[in-house]
């Protein structure tokens, strides 16, 4: 087994590190500056919009999309060292066009949409000239069980009438979010429960949309991407806008979460080894007690545990990119629901034992750890809690084992 990257990874890996080091580190304080003095946060940050052409002359741009002729031509297994890299700072990834949620509805729009849609919207999120939202979680019901999702699509003529009420749709607030993809309920009394929802593509500015308010992440606003509550009152929609098919919305929902899952994964194994290095830095060069925090035996075994960690989730991360490449994102779904468990729950310790080690700075913005801590708690929740991931996971394996039924059991 080879586990080092093929050539063409590896130079784009050192152009990223390099621009890393020129533009993205030195104006991570300016990100701060602008975003703390910034009369609208919902607005595009200036510093992130400076780089994007830097990036793209870089050759830096649309690194995700495996098997498309508008990304890279990268493969998940190549794309990960890439978005493991950006995730170590958080507001970077859009920098490259490769941040959440436009990668997973590109990937969408890519994989289940006409040329129309691609046209229209795919080939605008490309050129990073709008942004877009993903609208499946409401509140009124346990999201996470997708069948319960109440928004209703009917059709009416030529058009689809929309209604309902979602909430964490993340990216709404920006004004460039010109595009919903809003997944809702075509046939609710269809008798095969996955074959009741439907995705229907969204103009931001269809009449009948309101934005009811954003939702603070403990208490952060988590501008200028944010996330919002929505109400949709007989939105009035092309029967065109449809994604694939009625019927077929739970089907692009196991094909879209799997690469918007991963893409979280492996850029919160770059996150948790950013968290690493500042605490190895802090316990070189902060003495309680007369010596380097580095040289107690507890802060030694928390920094080896999250060594471990992290090595393991990007083993991990990595395999479940190479099956996704490999056996398609449904077979991989045991793989994909096992590193969205292991990588988040990593994230989650490898931020505490950071914080831990910087004391008070370490609750504080001064070190960015509470921006992390935020995220990786979040990715416990975001795109499927770990108990439906696990859930999943032990379903899987334990199907393997099953008798087969018996004919008497099958004829029931
Ligand atoms: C920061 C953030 C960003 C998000 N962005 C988006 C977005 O862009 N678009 C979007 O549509 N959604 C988004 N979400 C929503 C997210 O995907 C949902 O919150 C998640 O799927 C869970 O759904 P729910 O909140 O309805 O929880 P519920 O379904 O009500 O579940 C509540 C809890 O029940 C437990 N539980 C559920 N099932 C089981 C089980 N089988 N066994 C044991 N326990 C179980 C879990 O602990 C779970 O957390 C975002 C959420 C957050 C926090």
């Amino acid at each position: 087994m080879d586990f080092a990257f093929p050539e063409k990874v590896e130079q784009l890996r050192a152009r990223l590190l390099a621009f890393f080091d020129e533009h993205i580190y030195p104006n991570e304080q300016v990100h701060r500056q602008q975003m703390a003095e910034a009369k609208d946060r919902w607005q595009p940050v200036p510093i992130v919009e400076a780089l994007k052409p830097k990036a793209r002359e870089a050759g830096l741009w649309n690194l995700f999309l495996p098997e498309s002729e508008h990304g890279a031509g990268l493969t998940n297994l190549e794309y990960a060292p890439l978005a493991e890299i950006m995730g170590r700072v958080g507001w970077s990834s859009e920098v490259f066009n490769c941040s959440a949620p436009d990668t997973g509805n590109m990937e969408t729009i890519e994989r289940y949409g006409t040329s129309e849609h691609k046209e229209r919207w795919l080939k605008p999120l490309l050129e990073g000239e709008i942004r877009s939202c993903f609208a499946m979680t409401e509140p009124d019901v346990a999201s996470s069980d997708a069948t319960n999702i109440q928004t209703r699509i009917l059709r009416d003529g030529d058009h689809y009438v929309i209604n309902g009420r979602k909430w964490w749709s993340s990216g709404a607030l920006d004004p460039r979010c010109a595009v919903f993809i809003v997944m809702g309920k075509t046939a609710p009394d269809s008798p095969d429960r996955h074959r009741q929802q439907s995705m229907i593509l969204v103009p931001r500015d269809t009449p009948g949309l309101t934005i009811v308010r954003h939702l603070p992440v403990f208490g952060f606003d988590d501008a200028p991407h944010g996330h919002a509550e929505l109400r949709f009152e007989n939105m009035r929609v092309p029967a065109s806008n449809i994604l694939l098919g009625e019927g077929r919305g739970f089907e692009i929902a196991q094909g879209r979460l799997g690469p918007g899952r991963i893409h979280h994964c492996m850029r919160a194994i770059g996150m948790a080894e950013r968290a690493l290095e500042k605490t190895c830095r802090r316990a070189l060069e902060r003495r309680p007690f007369g010596k380097p925090l580095a040289e107690q035996g507890v802060m030694r075994e928390r920094i080896a545990n999250a060594r471990i960690m992290i090595d393991q989730c990007r083993l991990l991360t990595l395999h479940a990119a190479w099956r996704m490449d490999t056996v398609g994102n449904k077979v991989a779904r045991k793989d994909i629901a096992a590193i969205k468990v292991a990588a988040a729950n990593m994230a989650c310790q490898v931020v505490d034992i950071a914080i831990q080690a910087h004391g008070g700075g370490g609750v504080t913005s001064d070190f960015g750890l509470a921006e992390m801590c935020r995220y990786a708690r979040t990715l416990r929740i975001v795109d499927g809690p770990d108990e439906v991931h696990r859930d999943q996971l032990a379903r899987m394996e334990l199907s393997q084992y099953k008798p087969p039924r018996t004919e008497a059991q099958a004829a029931e």
